[in-house]
């Protein structure tokens, strides 16, 4: 490429991107600042049921429910509001009354059963139709939104208010809730709302770009890549409850998105799935892929299939980065395949030897850790200082991930040291895995790792050790599982029986030797 950028100064790199300021907003007001220029335009849809908001039903319904919340519930500050839901067009107005009430929002995986939530849900917000019984103890969703109060619209946040928590194992352990603050979110929204990267055109008289809004919203990127950020500029969001290919393809085939959000499976889906037709991105303009590794033959076969003048970028973030951290600018698509891109703006980034105490940044093509400083770096773990403490090394966000970069300080992922492991770009800790095995007859210990999968990018494995004497049934074993936890944390990747499990001298797993061994 002929374009050149060159940022790295002294011992970290800073985005070529020039700052920004980031405003001083609330966050739901940020989001909804424009909505009156498009007040009569459809928001959300749903691409099941058909139900749909205007930006304005939009902007009124997460009032009142705000206002309800508080009402009904008398919740204050520091109260958490938790989401069990699928993508719908009521996703946004329950997260945007939490927020507006003051109120801290957590979305919970919408797959997980009673089984696996660790907690009682008390009460069940549903909609109900005039025939359906309402369950017991449940409070109808309709008359909430419909409930007069003199209560203020707006409760305000101050910055360092942590209004979003969602959960991420991290680089290790189980899930931990990862504490957003209203600056945070602001930040990033801010942060990709610049030209050079920008992936929407605002809303006009005879514009609004589309998007078949598949990831979940219950993710950081669904929520904040996908909604937040799209709302904000007037996207009509079709949302798939689930993803069924023919939910899916029906949604390409009709509305015709101008956009879409996806994960490298979903790359595969549409590079190879004969149902799939050229048409249906007749008025696609860019396509963002991010979450987990995707490769330059994948990237370039999907510039293949899907009609000029379209654009594949790849991204890069975590829920501890709110999510977005880097993505690749416009001036370098399809010049630089398989690159998730730069830094965004008001970002620092080092890339070092994990093992190099000095943290010396590394050149140009070395392989190296991620950490990164910048304003959408999350405040820490929630009620855990110990994991929040061991997340930084002098003020720095370590990653787990390993990646380098070219001479146009474009990224290029190459490892993960950390533990997790990612399913169709889903979250799943092995330390969760190992902690149900180890209540299976016969099993001594067992070590979960990630191993490639053709579909799914990765697909979890269990090594295990029998107690001695005694032996494990793997089918069942997988059975057992299978029982216990949501379907992407099935041992798809088989059980392996192994007389020890290798670990260092203070007992930590070395995954990494599993992973050679494999
Ligand atoms: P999550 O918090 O669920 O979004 O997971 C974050 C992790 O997903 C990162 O630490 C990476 O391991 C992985 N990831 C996210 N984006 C990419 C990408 N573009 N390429 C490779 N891995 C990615």
């Amino acid at each position: 490429p002929s374009i050149r950028f060159v940022s790295t100064i002294g011992d970290h790199m800073k985005s070529m991107h020039p700052d920004i300021e980031i405003p001083k907003a609330h966050m739901v007001e940020f989001v909804m600042k424009d909505f009156g220029n498009w007040h009569d335009k459809i928001a959300i849809e749903c691409a099941v049921t058909q139900k749909k908001y205007t930006f304005e039903e939009l902007r009124k319904n997460s009032i009142n429910l705000g206002k309800a919340l508080r009402k009904v519930f008398q919740l204050k500050k520091d109260d958490v509001v938790g989401l069990l839901l699928f993508n719908n067009p009521d996703y946004p107005i329950c997260a945007f009354a939490t927020i507006l009430s003051g109120l801290t929002v957590t979305m919970i995986n919408s797959t997980y059963t009673a089984d696996v939530l660790p907690m009682f849900v008390v009460l069940s917000l549903s909609e109900t139709k005039d025939d359906d019984v309402i369950p017991n103890g449940a409070i109808n969703y309709d008359d909430l939104l419909h409930m007069k109060t003199d209560l203020p619209d707006v409760v305000a946040v101050d910055d360092e208010q942590v209004i979003c928590l969602p959960y991420s194992s991290g680089t290790t352990g189980l899930p931990k809730g990862v504490m957003l603050t209203n600056r945070n979110l602001v930040a990033n929204l801010a942060q990709h709302d610049i030209p050079a990267i920008q992936y929407a055109v605002k809303a006009s008289n005879n514009h609004q770009e589309v998007l078949a809004l598949v990831l979940p919203m219950y993710h950081i990127y669904g929520f904040t890549v996908s909604t937040l950020s799209l709302l904000k500029v007037g996207c009509k969001l079709i949302t798939i409850p689930k993803f069924k290919r023919n939910t899916y393809l029906e949604v390409l085939a009709r509305h015709k998105p101008t956009i879409l959000h996806i994960v490298p499976p979903l790359v595969t889906f549409i590079t190879t799935h004969p149902g799939v037709k050229t048409e249906y991105f007749q008025r696609l303009k860019i396509t963002l892929c991010a979450a987990a590794p995707l490769g330059a033959p994948d990237e370039d076969k999907f510039r293949a299939v899907v009609a000029k003048p379209t654009k594949i970028i790849q991204a890069y973030g975590m829920t501890e980065t709110s999510p977005m951290a880097f993505i690749t600018p416009h001036a370098l698509e399809g010049k630089c395949s398989g690159t998730f891109g730069h830094p965004v703006s008001n970002t620092l980034i080092k890339v070092v030897d994990p093992d190099d105490p000095t943290l010396r940044h590394l050149g140009p093509h070395q392989p190296g850790e991620i950490l990164i400083k910048g304003p959408q770096v999350m405040k820490g773990y929630y009620k855990n200082s110990t994991e929040t403490e061991s997340a930084f090394v002098n003020g720095w966000y370590r990653t787990g991930d390993v990646a380098k970069y070219d001479e146009n300080e474009m990224f290029f992922i190459t490892d993960r040291i950390k533990e997790l492991i990612k399913v169709k770009g889903f979250q799943v800790a092995p330390f969760e895995l190992e902690a149900i095995i180890k209540n299976f007859p016969g099993v001594l210990e067992s070590a979960v790792i990630g191993i490639p999968h053709e579909y799914l990018g990765e697909s979890p494995r269990a090594y295990v050790v029998q107690k001695p004497g005694e032996k494990v049934n793997t089918e069942e074993l997988i059975q057992f599982v299978r029982s216990k936890v949501a379907k992407h944390k099935n041992l798809v990747g088989g059980v392996v029986i192994v007389d020890r499990i290798p670990k260092n001298p203070s007992g930590k797993i070395l995954r990494r030797q599993l992973r050679s061994l494999y």
